[in-house]
């Protein structure tokens, strides 16, 4: 299946994660994971799903788990759990991309936008090509997960039997 990606907004020339600065203010809303975001977390961690994921209405019907307001993976000093490990979730690979939509025609569509006012932007190394091209292909596994995902859903498969199957 080929998935499109449409990158929204002004382009972003360097950028470098200064999580420090802004709090990690993209830790503080609610994110989506993907079946094998789950897998990775639990294979690398020794985590449970139960241990971090909420099951939620959306079409991607499971999220971290939040505390305090924040991510469970965010640590006191702003830093992720998880990140180390490479065991962060797909959307989280995007930063600073967000995304924004995702429209269904004879090929699906994802529309991203850099987040608006990231303090990195300016800072750190240059966004490079490559950088922007590895996380199209992120969104791109994003959208293939989701279609599967709404797939076991048009069956009438619960996410936690989903979840179940898949792991
Ligand atoms: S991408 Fe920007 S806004 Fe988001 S956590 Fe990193 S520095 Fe903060
Ligand atoms: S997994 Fe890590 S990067 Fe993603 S929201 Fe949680 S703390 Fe932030």
């Amino acid at each position: 299946m080929n998935v499109v990606i449409v990158v929204l907004g002004k382009p972003v020339k360097n950028w470098k994660c200064t999580y420090e600065v802004c709090e990690a203010s993209c830790c503080k809303i609610q994110r989506e994971v993907t079946i094998s975001d789950i897998k990775r977390i639990v294979e690398l961690t020794g985590k449970k799903p139960g241990d971090f994921i909420s099951i939620t209405s959306g079409y991607m019907p499971y999220a971290l788990k939040r505390k305090d307001g924040r991510c469970v993976f965010l640590r006191n000093n702003y830093q992720c759990d998880l990140h180390d490990l490479e065991a962060k979730p797909i959307l989280c690979k995007m930063y600073p991309f967000m995304l924004q939509k995702i429209a269904y025609g004879d090929e699906p569509i994802m529309f991203i936008k850099p987040v608006a006012d990231c303090p990195g932007y300016g800072e750190g190394p240059l966004f490079t090509e490559e950088i922007l091209s590895d996380i199209r292909k992120q969104g791109q596994t994003y959208v293939i997960e989701l279609r599967k995902m709404a797939g076991y859903r048009n069956q009438g498969i619960k996410p936690e039997e989903i979840m179940q199957k898949e792991l």
